[in-house]
């Protein structure tokens, strides 16, 4: 039994902790391997991003990581990188630069209806609010069909690694106050993204971090949208999205919980520089072995 997290933030942007408190946070967690995510520098104006003269010092400080506490933990570089049209993307020079061992590609900013401003999804309420007013003229299909048409530009353009918080866009959506996600347009969007991130072999990410936090009742994305991932057979990750290391587990076991009662047999991981799935067991991932399903059916029919 194992942990994985690759989605983890520290004091080079919005977090909380120093890396190597946070390894070994990790390695007492029980963690086979982790891997840092901090937000890429970006020229738009924000209170998460790392500053551009953090960067080469990021990197270097997690590959000095790596070879430390290589007996102990497996240790992963890598950005969580915003997709803005025209702005950035996790296929930008400055990403490209630093050969990453991973990418998380998300969606915090849109441009408006208009084309002459970008909007930030995740900052509140009244934000989000005026965001649907003033940036898509309260018309909440055109923020919807933005959003995911966006994701899918981002997974096309760029192929990062991992699609992060797939559904962000229902954070401040609580008791469906812009939009209703049950209805068929909502839906098709979702699936027709689901559908580009199959075809690009993009993970999708399970983040917990909405559920612990308790801005949430569900993961992201929902559940209705893992059920989709299962039958469209799409790679997912369980990530907390942690920004301190007493982050690095929460809900992890519900998360993987309900991966199961899904329906999933194996999640992924990146073990030996490699992404493989792995069998879910009841507090994780039993990395000891890549899942190979084909085995199991043999041994079913023979
Ligand atoms: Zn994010
Ligand atoms: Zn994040």
């Amino acid at each position: 039994m194992a942990l994985t997290n690759y989605h983890i933030h520290s004091v080079y942007d919005d977090g909380k902790d120093d890396l190597e408190a946070i390894v070994i946070e990790a390695i007492h967690r029980g963690f086979k391997s982790i891997g840092f995510s901090s937000h890429c520098p970006m020229p738009v104006e924000n209170s998460y991003s790392m500053k551009y003269e953090k960067l080469a010092q990021y990197c270097q400080e997690v590959r000095i990581l790596k070879s430390k506490y290589c007996k102990l933990i497996q240790i992963y570089l890598g950005l969580e990188v915003d997709f803005i049209e025209n702005v950035i993307s996790p296929a930008s020079p400055i990403v490209l630069f630093q050969q990453l061992d991973f990418t998380i590609g998300t969606v915090h900013f849109l441009w408006g209806k208009d084309g002459n401003k970008v909007y930030q999804l995740n900052t509140g309420t009244d934000a989000f609010l005026k965001t649907v007013k003033e940036g898509f003229h309260s018309n909440p299909a055109a923020l919807i069909r933005t959003y995911f048409a966006s994701v899918r530009r981002m997974v096309e353009s760029s192929k990062p690694t991992i699609v992060g918080h797939f559904d962000l866009l229902k954070m401040h959506n609580n008791g469906y106050i812009v939009f209703d996600s049950d209805t068929e347009f909502y839906q098709a969007e979702v699936e027709n993204t689901l559908k580009v991130i199959k075809a690009n072999n993009s993970i999708l990410e399970l983040n917990t971090r909405g559920f612990y936090k308790g801005t949430s009742s569900e993961f992201s994305p929902s559940e209705s949208i893992l059920r989709k991932a299962l039958e469209l057979n799409i790679p997912v990750t369980v990530n907390t999205d942690a920004h301190s290391r007493d982050e690095l587990d929460s809900a992890m076991t519900n998360a993987y919980e309900c991966l199961r009662e899904i329906g999933f047999t194996y999640a992924y991981a990146l073990i030996d520089g490699a992404w493989n799935p792995y069998f879910i067991t009841e507090y994780g991932l039993n990395t000891e072995h890549v899942y190979h399903p084909t085995i199991l059916s043999e041994g079913a029919n023979g």
